[in-house]
């Protein structure tokens, strides 16, 4: 199959990867401390993975939001795996406040006003060091 846009390596930094997988750091205004873990090659669907690579792959999504949930304490973290525009398997790991621009909705659903999110740069470095010396 054709690169897309995924196989590339991506704008937002690479906290961690391996041969399989790879944790992104989404540079999202409103939501900071907000991750992709990905797929590297081109699956669709989970089913689609071996059993030992799903596993894998679950415990590399499990270590990013018990990060979040150590270090940056929201109120909700969301894990979502939709992928209906590229064909490379991901999750979205979301850190939800209750007065977060969105909350109760998804993030992407309705708006309710725009308000920025500032991480400090000592938790966002807690956060990344937690990933990627857990994954090692
Ligand atoms: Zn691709």
């Amino acid at each position: 199959m054709d690169k897309c846009d995924l196989c590339l390596d991506p704008v937002n930094p690479i906290i961690w990867k391996n041969s399989k997988f790879r944790v992104v750091e989404i540079d999202d205004p409103s939501y900071s401390a907000y991750y992709r873990v990905e797929y590297i090659q081109h699956i669709k669907e989970m089913t689609d993975l071996d059993k030992d690579v799903r596993i894998e792959l679950m415990n590399v999504v499990f270590v990013v939001e018990s990060a979040i949930k150590i270090f940056y304490k929201p109120d909700k973290i969301n894990l979502a795996s939709l992928g209906n525009l590229t064909p490379h398997i991901h999750w979205h790991i979301i850190p939800r406040f209750y007065n977060d621009n969105h909350f109760p909705g998804t993030i992407w659903s309705q708006q309710k006003k725009f308000e920025k999110t500032k991480i400090s740069d000592h938790t966002r470095n807690k956060l990344n060091t937690f990933i990627s010396e857990s994954l090692n």
